[in-house]
């Protein structure tokens, strides 16, 4: 049998999918890669579809709320890893159907786990969210990976469900896993329900920039490259059975994030972006603050972010200009 790695790599359509499956079908050409994908709204296709011409690639569009479809891939293919990205990740739309959330990625997860277990002997590798720890005071110390979880929405929950089950499986069944619990992604292809693309997009369209609440929120934000590099880092070299933390150090209320957007716009020709800027009611639960302690990845597995938040905010704003 062929020791030669066949990876499942699930939610390969959506934002920060599209970029990580493209990033190793490119880096390990000698991985056999299994995109994963039902294609939900939150997806586009197109943004994978030409890795079709890499003979390391393939696509199944399938559910992982389908077990049974689910056991067969595994059994047909025997996967040796996982890398687990599918999600319903949109905070919003977990407040209106709390029950998907429930589905996709708690019982997505467990069905992902029970065929791993059945069928795979390598890595399953989740990908979370530092939403798991709820949120913190302005000047309470960063999440770390210790940090108690106390999910504030129906989506953190759901995702805090599935670290626990992942932790479980590895204890129980002793299965080899690595959780990464990551912060605010941003870059292009990400759905324009997401608060980055509604303020680009609110500005090509001369709309009204929702801000929620009085826009001090805070957030870490990540570009979505340095992401990748940090799953690629965790998945290759992670210790069996821990978690780790990315983000960058970057935080930022909302309002600010608001008025750098419109800074660089201004500066790309358009007018008076600011003037587009409007308070309106607060989300149910609004978490006050995210920021994460990322120094167990830095300093165990040596990664640092590497983009610079002006310059890539730039390249993320060109990038929605260019596929308005
Ligand atoms: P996304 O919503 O852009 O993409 C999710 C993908 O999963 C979509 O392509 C969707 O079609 C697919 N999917 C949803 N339900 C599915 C199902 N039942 N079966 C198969 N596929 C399904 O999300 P994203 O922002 O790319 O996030 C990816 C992962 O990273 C999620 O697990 C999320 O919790 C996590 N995460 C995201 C961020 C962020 O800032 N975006 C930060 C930390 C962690």
């Amino acid at each position: 049998m062929s020791n030669r790695k066949k990876i499942l790599i699930t939610g390969e359509s959506g934002f920060i999918g599209s970029h990580f499956i493209s990033f190793f079908t490119k880096k390990y050409p000698d991985y056999e890669l299994h995109g994963l994908d039902n294609l939900t709204y939150a997806s586009n296709r197109s943004y994978t579809k030409y890795l079709e011409s890499y003979p390391n690639y393939q696509f199944h569009q399938l559910d992982i709320c389908d077990r049974e479809q689910i056991n067969t891939l595994f059994k047909e293919y025997e996967f040796s890893d996982v890398i687990h990205l599918a999600a319903e990740s949109h905070v919003d739309n977990s407040i209106h159907n709390p029950g998907l959330f429930v589905q996709t990625n708690i019982v997505g997860t467990l069905n992902l786990l029970d065929a791993f277990k059945e069928y795979s002997s390598g890595r399953f590798h989740h990908v979370s969210t530092d939403e798991v720890y709820g949120d913190l005071n302005m000047n309470d110390p960063l999440f770390h990976e210790d940090s108690p979880y106390k999910p504030s929405s129906p989506y953190s929950a759901s995702k805090a469900s599935s670290d626990h089950l992942v932790r479980a499986y590895h204890r129980t069944y002793d299965i080899d896993i690595v959780i990464t619990n990551c912060s605010n992604n941003y870059g292009p292809h990400q759905h324009k329900e997401k608060f980055i693309p509604t303020i680009i997009y609110a500005i090509l369209n001369q709309e009204m920039i929702p801000v929620y609440g009085n826009g001090l929120n805070v957030r870490d934000w990540l570009y979505v490259q340095d992401h990748v590099l940090a799953l690629d880092l965790v998945f290759h070299k992670g210790v069996n059975g821990d978690t780790y933390n990315i983000g960058s150090n970057n935080e930022l209320s909302n309002i600010n994030l608001v008025h750098a957007i419109c800074d660089i716009m201004q500066n790309k020709g358009f007018n008076n972006p600011r003037n587009l800027i409007a308070f309106v009611p607060d989300r149910l639960g609004h978490d006050q603050r995210y920021a994460i302690d990322a120094n167990k990845l830095k300093k165990e597995l040596n990664w640092n972010p590497g983009f610079e938040f002006d310059q890539a905010l730039s390249i993320t704003i060109d990038w929605y200009i260019d596929h308005l």
